[in-house]
């Protein structure tokens, strides 16, 4: 297999430009096995949210005894994310995952907490020693303007959003702004949660490159060296499949051809999510 291609934190270390992320894991013991199988190859994206902390467990399964191997990233949830309540999310966080330091910490979306409070919360976890990087998700540019305005926000380590062929809105503003900043763009739900496996066009593409749908729409959304991503797979057939992503170069007809069927937008849209 290829060696992973990495990204840069804006502090200069280099972690894997591809994951995998646990969002509905947990949810039926029947698949566990098979999960902690595909959990074992890398950066591992969780939060609090999924299945309710169960996600979660089945991932402290995962890495019993070989925390060191992966880069492992959980969540606080919005209504958490006080300075106080964020700092107990994720001591809770870290009983379920049978581990005592995070890699990375994200605030799941923004709602009423000031930000402020948030970014104290992290700034304490880090000083403990309970997470190494904090960041965010589903930020806009204006939630990261406000941010970078904090004291302290300036820590951010990256932003997790919604990005794939689908769903290209960031490219217009979101990923020059923290390119600029040497911030990387974590893209979540990079296949459309599956539903670009049956994109004729994406189908085309594959077929001229010997690959399949799956590989195609993550090299896209990794031909940015400041884009890292974790899609989401629950076996490890399919883990291993979309690691062959990290095989293809895509040509510049395959980029015209897939620019055709999904356009780049041409004007700011309000960030999606999903
Ligand atoms: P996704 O990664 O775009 O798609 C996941 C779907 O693709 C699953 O149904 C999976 O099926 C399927 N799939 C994966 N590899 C495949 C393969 N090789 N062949 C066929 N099907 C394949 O969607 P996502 O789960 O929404 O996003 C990924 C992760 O991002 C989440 O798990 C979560 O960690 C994170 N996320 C974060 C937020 C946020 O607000 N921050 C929101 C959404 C997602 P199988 O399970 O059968 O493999």
């Amino acid at each position: 297999m290829t060696k992973v291609p990495t990204v840069s934190l804006p502090d200069g270390e280099k972690i894997a430009q591809l994951g995998l992320g646990t969002w509905t894991m947990g949810e039926q013991g029947r698949k566990r096995g098979e999960e902690i199988r595909a959990l074992r190859l890398g950066i591992v994206d969780t939060a609090e949210m999924y299945a309710s902390g169960g996600a979660e467990e089945v991932v402290g399964e995962a890495i019993a005894g070989r925390r060191n191997d992966v880069f492992l990233v959980s969540k606080v949830l919005a209504q958490n994310a006080s300075a106080k309540g964020t700092v107990t999310a994720c001591e809770r966080s870290l009983k379920r995952l049978k581990t005592d330091c995070l890699d990375l910490y994200l605030l799941h979306w923004r709602e009423r907490i000031p930000l402020a409070e948030t970014v104290e919360g992290f700034t304490a976890l880090v000083k403990a020693g309970k997470t190494r990087y904090w960041g965010v998700s589903n930020f806009d540019v204006g939630d990261m303007d406000e941010l970078m305005r904090l004291s302290g926000g300036d820590g951010v380590a990256t932003n997790q959003v919604v990005y794939s062929l689908r769903r290209r809105g960031i490219e217009y503003d979101l990923v020059p702004w923290q390119a600029k900043r040497k911030i990387p763009v974590m893209a979540y739900s990079p296949l459309d949660q599956g539903r670009l496996l049956s994109s004729r066009d994406v189908r085309a593409v594959a077929e001229r490159n010997g690959a399949s749908p799956v590989q195609i729409a993550l090299a896209w959304v990794m031909r940015d060296a400041n884009v890292f991503t974790i899609p989401k797979a629950g076996s490890e057939a399919h883990v291993r499949e979309n690691f062959g992503a990290l095989d293809i170069t895509l040509s510049k007809e395959d980029f015209a051809a897939l620019d055709r069927a999904f356009p780049p937008p041409a004007k700011k849209k309000p960030l999606e999510s999903i």
